[in-house]
């Protein structure tokens, strides 16, 4: 395999119109119509609380949403192709081959009865139709490629012996196997030390930028996503409430109250004093008139309380939810 070969797409990558996703037949809304488009190569970011709808998002796309989570409505064009569309054997094809996941906890995406090596190597035998001795110098090949020292060792290991850091270089290997044309990390580096994180970040970057694959990158930490990614779509209670691409230019009150809820960066000695964010984040059911981050907004005024804002445009990329923005 060589990291150099990648997609030839030409048009958006993928394109996401009205995005609504709900439990229980609509009575619980998660995703409450997104729209969003990702460029082939492109990094985009999207950012949010728990419950914001950004793990939802993800899971809606690869046609992977959980028991009791149904689509309500929307297009999702992947290449052109909408995946809302596909049965669900159909888009089951397209992970691994065209759309790579890179999942949360990597212990939980591994199988602990197989050995590294036979599952990096099983991606190569079914889906490209390797046969075994080939399937095996490409897992290895690949085990070195994602930094795991010594892969011919690490393809004969089991994942229980492995880090955390380790096994999230598997999962990344499994997920680019293929070179697809669409990652979907989601918050591949929360259950990671900040230094690992920080080791496994650019490893995505760097062959993810080799393959010209575009990247969906979802993460509670805004600040993961500077030098990362190209755009970045701020998600409140199901909706996207910002698009951005200069992190010095937060409009909307919620990204804003992100960036002062984060700790200084480590090994900065800045030492300024966390101001988080008031109150909860409301989880799907509840139903807030107007906009759903007036109870927590230090800038709401009456009419925040009572009209939903608009997803105002106020140029390419920089997309804007408030009453005040302008
Ligand atoms: Fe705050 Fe009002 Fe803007 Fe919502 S619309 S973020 S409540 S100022």
């Amino acid at each position: 395999m060589t990291l150099e070969s990648g997609p030839s797409a030409t048009g958006p990558i993928l394109e996401v119109n009205d995005l609504a996703v709900s439990f229980g037949r609509g009575a619980w809304p998660a995703v409450r119509g997104l729209d969003f488009r990702l460029n082939p190569g492109e990094v985009v970011g999207l950012v949010g609380e728990s419950g914001s709808g950004k793990s939802m998002t993800a899971y809606s796309l690869l046609g992977l949403l959980p028991f009791g989570a149904r689509l309500d409505r929307g297009s999702i064009l992947f290449q052109g192709e909408d995946l809302a569309l596909l049965p669900p054997k159909a888009r089951r094809n397209l992970l691994g081959r065209r759309l790579g996941m890179i999942f949360q906890e990597p212990l939980t995406a591994l199988n602990p009865v197989y050995s590294i090596g036979e599952q990096v190597a099983e991606i190569f035998r079914i889906r490209a139709g390797l046969n075994r001795k080939e399937a095996r110098a490409r897992a290895i090949e690949l085990l070195g490629q994602v930094g795991l020292p010594r892969p011919e060792g690490a393809y004969a290991s089991y994942p229980h012996r492995f880090s955390g850091g380790m096994r999230q270089r598997v999962v990344i290997a499994m997920a680019l196997a293929l070179n697809p044309d669409l990652v979907i990390a989601d918050e591949p580096t929360t259950a990671l030390d900040p230094t690992i994180a920080a080791q496994i970040i650019r490893l995505i970057q760097s062959l993810t930028a080799q393959r010209g694959s575009a990247v969906l990158f979802i993460t509670h930490n805004l600040r993961l996503l500077i030098g990362l990614a190209k755009r970045v779509l701020v998600m409140y209670h199901g909706l996207i409430v910002e698009e951005l691409t200069d992190f010095q230019d937060l409009r909307h009150p919620y990204s804003q109250g992100l960036w002062r809820a984060l700790p200084p960066e480590p090994g900065t000695g800045a030492d300024r004093r966390l101001i988080p964010i008031p109150g909860q984040a409301p989880g799907p059911g509840e139903l807030i008139p107007g906009c759903a981050f007036a109870p927590r907004c230090p800038q709401a005024q009456e009419i925040c309380h009572r009209e939903l804002p608009l997803l105002k445009t106020l140029a390419p990329a920089r997309r804007v939810r408030c009453h005040l923005s302008c």
